[in-house]
């Protein structure tokens, strides 16, 4: 599915959150015409404010549990709170919008005979016994822990686009999105790069969670995106395909590349880990660079560099 002369309409579950609204832009640059559906749980319109001034954007207000009314050709599944401390604030609107939502729109990609492109997660793969994750790995997740209603939630919805594929010959692409960073993420997500970056802006100490050795991979958010957009147009796909950057780094590790890029030496101060927290977390990304030809670019410092004036630019 290419772009003729015609703009073709793409519909964005979750258009006001942090990756919902990068993958708006995205689309916008590229000349389609773009829906955006939100119920503002989590998402932001000010996330908006670029896209808004697009006559070829429209945005409606509503949820993604309710039926879909909008035509598209492709429909981009990224309405769901992702950060622990959202989703786990209204546990079961976490679990029924991600399983809800799959089953309404796979209903309407029935109906309607259009392409669904899904955010799953790392988190599927939850405190992982296997190192890095690749798509073959069935994971490690607590059914009955805090962060059930969100790797549960997203583990189902997978199950309901595979099955879409077996019974109705669906076309629908998963992607498991690993942690990802960069301007407009919310204030308050309670993540790690936003809180450092707070807590550098603020001159307060950092909060490092255990003993600071557990580990992510980092990927910035344009190279997430551009994963993302290339997962939605390649002409072969086979889901599930991890989206991430694999360099790997501890809590510890990041605190010093956010306190390099701010120029702030800070105290840190420890905290209890949350349960369930794992312990490390690292893409095989080898799927998405044979399929998609996917390669992140940008480097930890220089994302949390962007990262950073960002943060800077909205607190004012
Ligand atoms: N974390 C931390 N300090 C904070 C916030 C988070 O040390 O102020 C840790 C958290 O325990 C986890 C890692 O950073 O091990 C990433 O947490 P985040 O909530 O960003 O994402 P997720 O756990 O979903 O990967």
């Amino acid at each position: 599915m290419g772009l003729g002369s015609v703009r073709k309409t793409v519909l964005v579950t979750g258009a006001a959150g942090f990756l919902g609204s990068h993958l708006v832009d995205r689309l916008l640059a590229e000349g389609f015409e773009v829906v955006g559906l939100d119920n503002l749980m989590t998402g932001d319109l000010a996330n908006l404010e670029n896209a808004s001034r697009d006559r070829h954007f429209h945005l409606e207000i509503g949820d993604v549990r309710e039926t879909i009314k909008v035509y598209a050709e492709i429909i981009f599944n990224f309405a769901c709170p992702a950060s622990p401390v959202h989703y786990q604030s209204d546990p079961y609107a976490t679990l029924t919008t991600s399983v809800l939502g799959a089953l309404r729109l796979v209903e309407h990609a029935r109906l309607r005979r259009c392409r669904i492109v899904h955010a799953s997660t790392s988190e599927v793969y939850g405190d992982p016994l296997e190192h890095p994750q690749t798509e073959e790995y069935w994971g490690h997740v607590n059914p009955i822990g805090d962060r059930a209603c969100y790797d549960e939630g997203k583990r189902a919805a997978e199950t309901i686009l595979r099955d879409a594929v077996r019974v109705h010959n669906a076309d629908t692409r998963i992607v498991r999105i690993f942690n990802t960073y960069g301007p407009r993420m919310a204030f308050d997500d309670g993540r790690v790069v936003s809180n450092f970056l707070i807590q550098a802006m603020r001159g307060n100490p950092i909060t490092v969670y255990g003993t600071g050795q557990q580990s992510r991979s980092f990927c910035y958010v344009s190279d997430l995106i551009e994963g993302i957009f290339r997962s939605a147009l390649a002409t072969e796909f086979d889901s599930p395909v991890n989206l991430g950057n694999p360099t790997e780094f501890t809590m510890l590790e990041l605190a010093e590349v956010v306190m390099k890029v701010t120029g702030r030496q800070l105290d840190i101060v420890r905290k209890p880990l949350p349960a369930d927290d794992p312990k490390r977390r690292c893409p095989d990304i080898s799927k998405a660079k044979r399929l998609l030809e996917f390669a992140p670019k940008v480097q930890l410092s220089e994302g949390i560099a962007r990262t950073y004036e960002n943060f800077q630019a909205r607190l004012g």
